[in-house]
């Protein structure tokens, strides 16, 4: 379960939500919580979330180590102030920001280096779906974006699908819409991977998740977690989904 704030949220805000948050996570036996602050806040929340089975992500990173590259941020640096996962491919970054399949491969690349779990973002646009293009983008950017990395390094990520139309929107993918899509991933991941690979990796889903459609998306076996926007932000909310 990963809450993604996405550009929301300063210093005193980030601590009050982990206040609030902490106290009302019930189920964490074999769940994994992972919350994506921004940058700037990065360590306050890892010391707000110490001893606490929530663990702390960025939504960015640079594929190089240092040097010359102003206002960027690199996955040893991350990694050096705790964090342990980080998003690579947000459909933000991608259409906002340039991020393409290429910087996506090299991105995850150098996070795994660094010894961070990346959540590698894939999906399509509603002109897309519209014209019976999903699988089509979603091979793309899983071709040139994913395949790539060795099994090894496969074997430490997580994909998360998210459709770009119901990202913010509030327009949930149905749970049947959302796992066509992830059968479809988990097919390219045989593959390129192998049956044992296909089995393992986790796919989240990601796009207008909240309290009341969280159940019906993870009673599919396709679904194996949900990468969460707007509705990580409050923490009653957030700790809903987790507790689901
Ligand atoms: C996201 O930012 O990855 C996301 C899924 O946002 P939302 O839940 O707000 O649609």
């Amino acid at each position: 379960m990963a809450g993604n704030w996405k550009m929301h949220k300063n210093a005193a805000e980030t601590a009050a939500f982990f206040g609030q948050f902490l106290p009302a996570v019930r189920n964490t036996e074999g769940r994994e919580m992972v919350v994506f602050p921004t940058f700037v806040n990065l360590a306050a929340a890892v010391g707000a979330a110490r001893g606490s089975a929530v663990e702390i992500g960025a939504q960015n990173v640079f594929w190089l180590k240092e040097g010359a590259y102003t206002g960027e941020v690199s996955a040893p640096m991350l990694a050096s102030v705790g964090c342990r996962w980080v998003i690579v491919g947000h459909s933000e970054r991608r259409h906002y920001f340039g991020e393409t399949d290429d910087t996506v491969l090299k991105k995850t690349a150098a996070a795994l280096d660094a010894e961070l779990s990346p959540i590698v973002c894939v999906g399509e646009r509603l002109e897309e779906r519209e014209s019976n293009a999903t699988e089509m983008v979603l091979g793309t950017q899983f071709t040139a974006g994913i395949a790539p990395l060795s099994p090894v390094q496969f074997a430490k990520i997580c994909i998360a699908y998210e459709p770009v139309w119901a990202i913010g929107t509030g327009k949930t993918a149905t749970p049947e819409i959302a796992a066509a899509a992830h059968h479809f991933l988990r097919t390219e991941i045989r593959r390129c991977f192998g049956d044992d690979a296909a089995a393992a990796c986790r796919i989240l889903y990601g796009g207008s998740v909240k309290p009341d459609n969280i159940k019906g998306l993870m009673a599919q076996p396709e679904i194996d977690g949900a990468l969460v926007g707007g509705a990580s932000l409050d923490p009653a909310s957030f700790a809903a989904i987790v507790n689901f």
